[in-house]
């Protein structure tokens, strides 16, 4: 029963406990490859916000970390079977109830610890700044936190070698045979904006990759997984730590 994990903590030590800031881990459900399962984004969520958390907390930074919301933006994945959809403008609703909750009960920190390359907080937290000026509301893609060259051979950013390292190392039971994975080949636009990297299109993911893979992730080893998930986590844990001890009305450098 971790005192940092709110669906298992319970009213009796609630009620008592000071709480300096509060995580919401965000995943996704989609296919991932042949060979991940559709939970990879949620999984990922799951245990870096928990490991993070636990090295915040016993490092005294009083944080709360709630459920991780299964859904994410999946609008470019509409021809994918069972990829669940959850428009950015229902995100807005949903985090504005829930700061809603957290501002009225003084809990006025909130880090979103976001798991999936489609969901972007970034224009809800601007808009949700302006509505609730006494939060402190900061967004972070764990998955960019690190240089992850220095991690991996091979790139990607979908079901990739480093995804399936991380999923090899957390829940190896939920991973088919590397055999089994496709390659996770990009087709690239032909618009040379868009390929370049300068302009911008959402990627129609039936058309730019066969198995829904970006990146071969045939390179994989739960060794990797392990080395990148404690770097990762200790990053994280080292923001919710600043987070939570930053005074909000003086947070910038003089
Ligand atoms: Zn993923």
């Amino acid at each position: 029963m971790r005192p940092y994990i709110l669906a298992e903590t319970n009213w009796k030590a609630i009620k008592e406990q000071q709480i300096d800031l509060a995580v919401l881990p965000w995943g996704a459900t989609e296919a991932h490859n042949y060979h991940l399962p559709y939970g990879t984004d949620v999984i990922e969520a799951d245990y870096i916000s928990a490991e993070a958390g636990r090295i915040a907390w016993e490092q005294g930074t009083k944080v709360m970390v709630l459920p991780t919301i299964p859904f994410g933006v999946n609008t470019g994945q509409s021809d994918i079977t069972l990829d669940i959809n959850l428009n950015p403008s229902t995100q807005l609703l949903i985090l504005k109830d829930i700061v809603e909750v957290l501002n009225r009960q003084g809990i006025h920190k909130l880090l979103i610890i976001n798991s999936h390359g489609g969901n972007d907080f970034k224009p809800i937290l601007r808009e949700l700044g302006l509505k609730y000026p006494e939060m402190f509301l900061v967004t972070c893609s764990w998955f960019q936190a690190l240089d992850k060259k220095e991690y991996f051979d091979e790139k990607g950013d979908h079901a990739d070698e480093m995804e399936t390292s991380l999923i090899l190392y957390l829940t190896p039971d939920l991973v088919l045979p590397l055999e089994e994975a496709g390659e996770g080949k990009e087709r690239k636009s032909k618009v040379r904006g868009i390929k370049e990297g300068w302009a911008w299109s959402e990627r129609k993911w039936s058309m730019v990759t066969e198995d829904t893979g970006i990146g071969n992730p045939k390179a994989a080893t739960k060794e990797k997984g392990e080395r990148y998930f404690k770097a990762v986590t200790q990053k994280m844990a080292e923001l919710m730590q600043d987070m939570a001890q930053v005074d909000f009305r003086n947070r910038y450098e003089v």
